[in-house]
């Protein structure tokens, strides 16, 4: 089986193409790198350096779409939003479009999004079914999965991840948190009752290969852990992980001024439940919070 993969060079992409790759499936991965950087990445696949070429490759069985600019990496100035949006919505458009040109017809279509698809939400569970408050994340996401979703014209089954917070080594989130967190001076943000729906990079990775291998699996699953906590809690559990205590609050204004809307993320926060996939029958590998925390970060 020959899979099309973007944003394969990425935290996810870095843990997916190996898994794959040693359940013997054929990769190509559409990256703006050198093809010795994407290997060095993502082992023995084959490079496409322009969607344009993609009527060239044989046979293809499923398209894994990732690629996007980080979502947390600078904030989110007008120009910036722009970028966050063509570099996933766009490019969506383009793939689907010379996928459309090509006489490939791959089964299967599987997508990345978010959780911000549901806009910010207090406390109370969020399902794939939960109502969505309007903000930038919830456009971003849902017109990314509007634009995912024209695959089924082409006869694909489609899946879209709206994924949590990924938790994993060298990258995400938590490499980010470490070193304040290392040096002492880790602490909850906001009044830290607001809630992290997070996950495990094993559980993105095996939630997708489950998407892949699904025959019925189609539409939108929340990749989420069962167990969402509240930024105290995870605060405390890293602090605990790390044997560093974790004195200082960040106040909100102080995120407010730093981050401008990106502050949205982290102050207002989501309960994500996977309700889809556990009504699959799905397992998660890492499911409680500082089991995964210590599989990632060692103690
Ligand atoms: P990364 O930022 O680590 O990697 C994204 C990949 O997308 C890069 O490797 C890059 O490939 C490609 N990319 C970025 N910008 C562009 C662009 N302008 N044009 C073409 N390709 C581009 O992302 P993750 O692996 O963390 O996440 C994968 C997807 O899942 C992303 O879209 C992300 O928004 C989403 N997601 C991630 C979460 C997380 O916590 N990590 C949470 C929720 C969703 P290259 O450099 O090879 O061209």
């Amino acid at each position: 089986q020959h899979i099309l993969i973007t944003g394969g060079t990425g935290f996810i992409g870095q843990r997916l193409c190996p898994e794959l790759l040693k359940r013997g499936y054929r990769l190509t991965v559409f990256s703006r790198r050198t093809d010795d950087d994407v290997r060095a990445r993502c082992g023995r696949v084959n490079t496409l350096h322009t969607l344009a070429d993609l009527r060239n490759l044989d046979a293809l069985d499923a398209v894994i779409n990732l690629a996007g600019e980080g979502l947390a990496s600078a904030r989110w100035t007008e120009k910036r939003k722009r970028v966050l949006r063509e570099s996933r919505i766009d490019l969506t458009r383009e793939l689907i479009d010379q996928l459309e040109k090509s006489p490939l017809r791959p089964a299967t279509f599987i997508s990345g999004s978010a959780i911000g698809y549901y806009g910010s939400h207090g406390g109370e569970p969020v399902t794939e079914d939960a109502p969505v408050n309007d903000d930038f994340a919830h456009r971003l996401c849902a017109d990314w999965e509007a634009e995912a979703r024209r695959a089924r014209q082409l006869g694909c089954r489609v899946c879209l991840s709206r994924t949590g917070v990924v938790l994993g080594p060298d990258g995400g989130m938590l490499e980010r948190l470490l070193l304040p967190f290392r040096l002492g001076l880790g602490g909850r943000l906001g009044d830290g009752q607001q809630y992290l729906s997070w996950v495990h990079r094993d559980d993105v990775v095996n939630a997708l290969i489950w998407m892949l291998q699904t025959p019925d699996a189609s539409g939108a699953y929340n990749v989420v852990s069962p167990h969402p906590v509240t930024n105290r809690t995870f605060t405390r559990t890293l602090g605990r992980v790390l044997h560093r205590p974790t004195p200082f609050p960040v106040p909100a204004f102080v995120l407010r001024t730093a981050l401008g809307e990106l502050s949205a993320m982290l102050l207002e926060g989501q309960r994500v439940m996977p309700a889809r996939l556990q009504q699959a029958g799905f397992g998660f590998t890492h499911p409680d919070l500082e089991d995964a925390l210590r599989s990632i970060i060692g103690g």
